[in-house]
């Protein structure tokens, strides 16, 4: 056989091979009814926490919820969820999630062999990752899909709106201070470009609640991320206090608003999930998939 002739052969091969690949994907995505990004222009406005504690609120409103996270560099929702030393199981090749508070949890976090294990990685090996997130893990019938995206506008959320494309949409976290804000219209305007819906803008560690009185103080400058999503015209989802007890929870791996969930706090992670849930009101049930990784499920 000749050079040429063997590689189209091999071209045709990976031609194949990335048709089985594309279907797999859309299998394992066509039972996801909703896929919500979760985005914040910079890093420490408290993405991983909304994120975490939106996808607990879905499931405490009775929704089948996973959790992916694709921040590949700074993993945090396994410590949030108390789940660093989960090891992940395989069955038959396909990815098992870990199971905690209601959720479906992934998280490469979960597949570092130590705490402190830095990833290196280039953009394409990172896309591969999340495909592989997307089309190998055992997600089963989901409501939704909260995935939870590194700080900007990089690989990751890039992959994440190529593969998982469509997604419903992205919330964007942000602070009140004007620095946080200004990166937030970066967010927005990647959403713009990549006609993904911005379902809306939540202003994070907005005001302080006094752990003693429960008085809230604006200690920044507050309402930055309202008039921030006036601006840029899209919707004002609602404002989380800085509050102790979520910062408790989540260093200690309890999710808040499983614990606490009668606190104005946890109730404005609740009014936070409203759009959210308004996507799915004329969606009918399908039957539940049953895969638990054993003790896993309590917070
Ligand atoms: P990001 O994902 O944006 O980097 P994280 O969600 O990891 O940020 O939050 C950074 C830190 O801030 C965490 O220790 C978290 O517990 C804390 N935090 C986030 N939101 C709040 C809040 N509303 N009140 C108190 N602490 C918060």
């Amino acid at each position: 056989m000749t050079e040429d002739r063997k590689c189209s052969h091999k071209a045709e091969a990976d031609h194949f091979d990335d048709f089985l690949e594309q279907q797999a994907l859309e299998q394992r995505l066509g039972r996801i009814r909703h896929k919500v990004l979760v985005m914040s222009g910079k890093g420490g406005v408290g993405k991983s926490t909304v994120a975490a504690n939106l996808a607990i609120a879905l499931a405490l409103a009775g929704k089948r919820v996973g959790l992916l996270d694709v921040d590949i560099h700074v993993p945090s929702i396994p410590k949030m969820l108390k789940l660093e030393d989960v090891a992940v199981q395989v069955k038959d090749g396909v990815i098992q999630p870990v199971e905690k508070a209601g959720l479906k949890v992934m998280s490469i976090g979960f597949l570092l062999k130590g705490r402190d294990d830095a990833v290196i990685w280039r953009g394409p090996l990172k896309m591969s990752v999340i495909k592989q997130f997307l089309k190998d893990v055992e997600w089963g019938d989901l409501d939704y899909l909260i995935i939870d995206s590194p700080p900007g506008t990089g690989d990751e959320p890039l992959s994440v709106c190529q593969l998982a494309a469509p997604l419903d949409g992205a919330i964007v976290v942000t602070t009140p201070q004007d620095v946080a804000t200004a990166d937030v219209r970066k967010s927005i305007n990647f959403c713009r470009q990549l006609k993904l819906p911005v379902l809306g803008v939540v202003e994070n560690m907005s005001g302080f609640v006094c752990p003693h009185c429960g008085t809230v103080t604006d200690i920044f400058k507050s309402g930055g991320g309202e008039r921030m999503a006036a601006d840029m015209g899209v919707p004002f989802l609602g404002r989380i206090p800085l509050d102790p007890a979520v910062g408790v929870a989540c260093d200690a791996g309890t999710p808040f608003i499983y614990h606490y969930s009668r606190t104005e706090t946890a109730k404005a992670f609740e009014h936070i999930i409203a759009p959210l849930l308004a996507l799915s009101n004329s969606v009918a049930t399908l039957p539940t998939q049953t895969t638990t990784n054993a003790g896993e499920n309590q917070p």
